[in-house]
């Protein structure tokens, strides 16, 4: 099932469980605007190349539309639109004052040069300017894009609208970005897991876990994971995967990595098949990747108790369904990645107010927000008597529904 079908087959099971009136229902799921661009550049060598751009912005009833740019050869308008979609319910979520938004252009980072990335960054800029602003729509970072990439959004944009640094979040902290983004998501998924193996009277300390992603998410999840005790017995990334039963020495992995070294490479385990990863025995399994990754194939065979979703969307409909059978305990990604959008917002504050704040303080907010939208959806989830993912759509889509409602349509 394709991403967008998948989402939205989500957020009308909430919509149902709600009670949502299915004029309004219809009224959330359409995306308030669709922006496609043509991006073309000078490459290196003097030819020119062609891509298209898509900026999904997909509700403001709660406040400034929010989400990432990707870089990917994959990006389409559906994927983007379901993305933006998500970024709507998770903003929710994690009650930010924040709508969703998503956009990404089709291309290979890995087979652009930085000044040709340079280039199409800024011309992306240059065709959207218009439509994104601190307090309409506020793009991040996301696969395929960074800091630097989020650096030249500010820099082409400031050319046209004056000095601004809360347009974007995920910047270089030179230019404003907030202590403790970086390593965001990854944090909010290790907040996350601890909050849900709490429920079952365990902890991540001594609990197996198996990481797919050892990009931004994957490597941070893996570290501060590792830091608590827990053994992560498996990784995986584009380059292979490798599994050590005893645990990997994830600052050693780190440092390799670091210093240029693929995971396969990697002398403190053994190479595996990467279809393995995803069904290795383990505690916990973290999907930090690609979407769709658990499929009806697949899921039969997962052997984890525990699955946090740090990839949006990782979890096919048809997965979902079987691992419920199962009984593996799903946390969805619309709470488990939230870690990453909530630290935005922090910097997109202390932006606007002029004032930084300290590491610390980045991360006990941080863990204050994740603990409060788990107890939130733990709510829903006795008040509706569903499963996490349930819990947390209900959540999500209710506060933007009540939002709607207040703001009302009278024109
Ligand atoms: N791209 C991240 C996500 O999917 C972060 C979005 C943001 O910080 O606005 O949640």
């Amino acid at each position: 099932m394709n991403a967008l079908a998948a989402t939205s087959r989500n957020f009308r099971q909430a919509a149902r469980l709600l009670g949502l009136d299915s004029k309004l229902e219809k009224s959330l799921l359409i995306p308030f605007r669709e922006i496609k661009v043509e991006c073309t550049i000078p490459k290196d060598d003097g030819t020119l190349a062609s891509f298209v751009g898509f900026r999904v912005q997909h509700d403001n009833a709660r406040g400034p539309m929010k989400g990432g740019i990707r870089y990917h050869p994959e990006v389409d308008p559906d994927e983007v639109n379901a993305l933006a979609q998500l970024m709507t319910w998770k903003t929710a979520v994690a009650d930010l004052p924040y709508g969703g938004a998503k956009g990404g252009i089709g291309c290979s980072p890995s087979e652009l040069s930085m000044s040709e990335l340079e280039r199409l960054t800024r011309v992306f800029t240059q065709k959207i300017h218009d439509l994104i602003g601190t307090h309409t729509d506020i793009p991040a970072p996301d696969m395929g894009t960074n800091a630097q990439t989020m650096a030249w959004i500010f820099d082409e944009y400031s050319k046209f609208h004056g000095h601004s640094p809360a347009v974007v979040t995920g910047k270089p902290i030179d230019l404003g970005g907030s202590l403790g983004r970086d390593a965001a998501t990854g944090r909010g998924v290790t907040y996350a897991t601890e909050a849900l193996l709490a429920e079952y009277g365990k902890s991540i300390s001594g609990s197996t876990v198996v990481i797919q992603g050892f990009g931004n998410v994957g490597s941070w999840a893996a570290q501060l994971i590792h830091a608590r005790g827990g053994k992560v017995i498996a990784i995986g990334d584009v380059t292979g995967s490798i599994r050590n039963k005893a645990g990997i020495d994830i600052p050693a992995l780190m440092k390799h990595r670091n210093e240029g070294g693929h995971l396969k490479d990697f002398h403190g385990a053994e190479v595996m098949d990467s279809s393995e990863l995803l069904v290795h025995e383990c505690d916990v399994l973290i999907p930090c990747a690609l979407g769709g990754v658990l499929n009806r194939e697949n899921a039969p065979d997962v052997k984890a108790k525990f699955i946090i979703e740090a990839a949006n969307h990782p979890t096919d409909p048809e997965a979902d369904e079987i691992l419920t059978k199962k009984g593996v305990i799903v946390l969805p990604d619309i709470y488990a990645n939230a870690g990453g959008v909530i630290v935005s917002y922090f910097e997109w504050v202390q932006n606007i107010q002029g004032f930084m704040w300290d590491e610390q303080k980045v991360n006990m907010e941080l863990h204050k927000y994740m603990n409060s939208a788990f107890q939130h959806i733990k709510a829903m989830c006795r008040s509706h008597d569903c499963n996490l993912r349930m819990g947390a759509f209900t959540l999500g889509v209710n506060r933007v529904a009540r939002a709607t409602l207040l703001r009302g349509w009278e024109a």
